[in-house]
């Protein structure tokens, strides 16, 4: 059987690193692309639920959604694809997914949602600055897919895969990482429209990552490929037991 791959991302329908994706996974499968029609970088999580959606379809196997991309995973699996992908690959995001920017990405809550739905799930971006060169990052997750195709993936876990932006030979080899902390200096910018009126711009700023060896910030840094197993439960098990055990919390005063 030939295996079904949804290719989605959060940089809309016309980016080029789901172009370089798409055609590089065609050689697993059948990939469908169910992309944002718009650029919906930093978009999270969110579900687009006080509108209608529209599904347009711009060629074979080929459509865009006025919407996130949850929005685009979930009509995919609910709606335009025939049959339950076998795989799910959000990519290629231009810039780097790491460390506290996971919980703000797009790319990476595309996975997110195919994982809930139950479909193996990875996010692939491509940690450099521009000019990027999709086509390591690209070759690289049609070895990743093959392997999930193959054995699967561990019970709600996506892969959060960060590639450096640099040819093959000079990447140093492939780390499975933990999800670092980045922290961002000065992040906020105070700016002046024409008329003398102040604004705020988030997104700037310099990000340091805490230093840790085996974080995914950590792994880019000396040069390799980032691998991050990240689960849906976000409950931190040690800290469940400690406040069973510790805090004795009762609603009267
Ligand atoms: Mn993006």
């Amino acid at each position: 059987m030939t295996p079904l791959i949804l290719v989605t991302n959060d940089d809309g329908v016309r980016a080029p690193g789901l172009a370089s994706l798409a055609q590089a996974l065609q050689a697993l499968g059948q990939t469908v692309i169910v992309a944002p029609d718009q650029d919906n970088s930093a978009a999270s999580h969110s579900l687009t639920m006080k509108r209608p959606l529209r599904v347009k379809e711009l060629g074979r196997d080929r459509y865009s959604v006025d919407g996130t991309p949850t929005d685009c995973v979930t009509l995919a699996l609910g709606r335009v694809l025939a049959k339950k992908p076998d795989l799910v690959v959000s990519g290629i995001n231009p810039g780097p997914n790491l460390g506290d920017d996971v919980s703000y990405s797009g790319t990476v809550s595309a996975a997110v949602e195919g994982t809930m739905l139950g479909v193996p799930s990875l996010a692939i971006s491509l940690a450099g600055e521009e000019p990027f060169c999709f086509a390591t990052a690209a070759a690289f997750a049609v070895t990743l897919a093959r392997t999930i195709l193959d054995k699967g993936l561990p019970k709600d876990t996506l892969l959060n895969v960060n590639i450096p932006n640099r040819l093959r030979e000079e990447i140093a080899g492939v780390r499975f990482t933990r999800q670092g902390r980045r922290v961002y200096d000065g992040a906020i910018k105070e700016t002046f429209d024409p008329w003398g009126r102040r604004h705020y711009w988030i997104g700037g700023g310099t990000p340091f990552w805490d230093e840790g060896e085996d974080t995914d910030a950590q792994a880019i840094l000396a040069g390799y490929v980032s691998i991050t197993p990240l689960h849906l439960d976000l409950t931190n098990h040690a800290a469940l037991s400690m406040l069973r055990q510790e805090w004795r919390l009762s609603l009267l005063p």
